[in-house]
């Protein structure tokens, strides 16, 4: 079995595995790197490997950077079956739509700007795809994995197994070639708020694993709930908008369900919440289709008929005339708005009209990468340039980091606890992050390796002696990159 990794290896956006077993190819994930302009640039490079001859793509989940260059590779002349579970499907649709949107949007804008420079139109890069190359993509989608249940992939026996992470997220146990493989995708924390903890493995000879948080310890998700309430009850004690920025998928949810929770028990005090992302709004349906995967407290008030992520205040704001408006309401609202990081989305006019008044609180419940708008926000820059304009940061900010939808360490190890003794191959991680838990492997009998960049591995094989690929440098510093929360 061989592996070889054209995203997500030492790195962590990007998602994109080929595994070979004898004649056969399958892709696990098809992601799109994120984080800063470097990155964002692999999205444009060849894929060095023939499109066509694939036999089967597998998704393990709808975040961006697992799924968002399937169009790419269906403009490229990729024609067979993707397989996922039916909600990765269909919220595939909505990341992968709104991805379009934002990359015409993108082209527009950097259009008229080359223009403004005299700078002819063909050296503006084009848009990586279009929402007709979307939907080519989704007509491709098999939504037929089921958890536990195994199916035939390319004469590989594929059984996808609950990961905890978001909606729909799976986990792979793949059996080919006399080769028992786990291709981890992303797992979840087991104390997140919202889903169910992933399945406990069986026994792999590999794992090809996450490691997004190797490194990290989670706080307990009581101190999270604590601290997220005293937050919320300072910023209302302030008395002006209370802005939270958020991703669409999975934190959105878990955020209004904590909201509505806590002003249920009156711990906070009802004040109007207005959802601003139409994104998290169409995302919050596919919740109610597949509340089986979620905590039996949140499936059994869906079952009951109610609506768990629905506090008696909210609001849900369709339009943008409607999020402008929201600016001219008086008085303490919570404001849920897109995207998480704050570098775009409707969340930067909110900014924009608040974030220089000292009665406003923003609540940061997301990972910022350190480049980017939030990131600077939360480690107090004083000033910010939001929608091209210089703003003061007089708003009070608020960090919790305990809402993550990404395994730590304890999840991690606990994870590998069961599936005997597999060679571990590292990858979504940062480089030093990974170089930090091979002695924490190790310390368990575990080989770990982490998987080089675009360089093929033998799965069964021995890996490197100091479980570095050849050439590996780890970089100075952080590179502030992260994938999907
Ligand atoms: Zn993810």
């Amino acid at each position: 079995m061989q592996l070889q990794s054209f995203g997500a290896a030492l790195t962590v956006t990007g998602s994109m595995h080929l595994l070979t077993v004898g004649e056969r190819r399958v892709l696990i994930d098809c992601g799109l790197f994120q984080g800063n302009d470097d990155l964002e640039a692999r999205n444009r490079e060849p894929l060095p490997f023939d499109v066509a001859a694939l036999d089967a793509v597998i998704l393990t989940h709808a975040h961006l950077d697992h799924v968002g260059r399937l169009p790419l590779l269906v403009k490229l002349g990729y024609r067979g079956p993707v397989h996922c579970t039916e909600p990765t499907a269909a919220l595939a649709e909505t990341v992968l739509l709104d991805s379009a949107r934002l990359q015409v949007d993108g082209y527009r804008h950097d259009l008229r700007r080359a223009r403004r420079q005299g700078i002819p139109d063909e050296q503006v890069p084009p848009p990586l795809y279009e929402e007709e190359d979307v939907h080519r993509a989704l007509a491709l989608l098999r939504p037929a994995l089921r958890f536990g249940e195994t199916t035939r992939v390319a004469g590989l026996r594929v059984t996808p197994h609950r990961a905890g992470h978001i909606l729909g997220s799976a986990y792979l146990l793949i059996e080919g070639g006399g080769t028992r493989l786990i291709m981890s995708g992303d797992l979840g924390n087991r104390e997140s708020g919202l889903q169910l903890d992933f399945t406990p493995p069986p026994p792999a000879d590999a794992v090809v694993l996450e490691s997004t948080y190797a490194n990290r310890t989670h706080r307990p998700w009581a101190a999270t709930l604590a601290e997220f309430r005293d937050a919320l009850r300072g910023a209302v004690r302030q008395g002006g908008k209370i802005l939270i920025p958020s991703f669409a998928i999975e934190r959105t949810q878990t955020i209004l369900h904590t909201i509505k929770n806590l002003m249920d028990a009156g711990e906070v005090p009802r004040i109007p919440v207005f959802l601003d992302s139409p994104m998290a709004a169409r995302a919050t349906h596919e919740y109610f289709e597949f509340g089986d995967e979620l905590i039996p407290e949140v499936r059994s008030a869906l079952q009951a008929g109610e609506d768990p992520f629905r506090p008696g205040t909210l609001h849900v704001v369709p339009t943008s005339a409607e999020s402008q408006r929201i600016n001219r309401y008086d008085g303490p609202a919570i404001i849920l708005a897109g995207n998480g990081m704050m570098t775009g989305g409707r969340i930067q006019h909110h900014l924009k009209h608040h974030l220089w008044k000292p009665s406003t609180s923003l609540i940061s419940v997301s990972y910022q990468s350190p480049s980017s708008l939030g990131g600077r926000i939360v480690t107090g820059a004083d000033h910010v340039r939001v929608m091209g304009e210089e703003i003061a940061v007089r708003a009070h900010v608020y960090t919790i980091g305990g809402f993550s939808a990404h395994a730590d360490q304890d999840d991690l190890l606990a994870f590998l606890a069961t599936a005997g003794t597999p060679h571990v191959w590292l990858v979504h991680g940062e480089p030093d992050v990974m170089e930090s838990f091979l002695p924490v492997l190790a310390a368990r009998g575990l080989k770990g390796d982490l998987v080089p960049d675009r360089q093929p591995v033998d799965l069964t094989g021995p890996g490197y002696p100091d479980g570095r690929p050849p050439g590996f440098t780890p970089p100075p510093s952080r590179s502030g990159s992260h994938g999907g929360e």
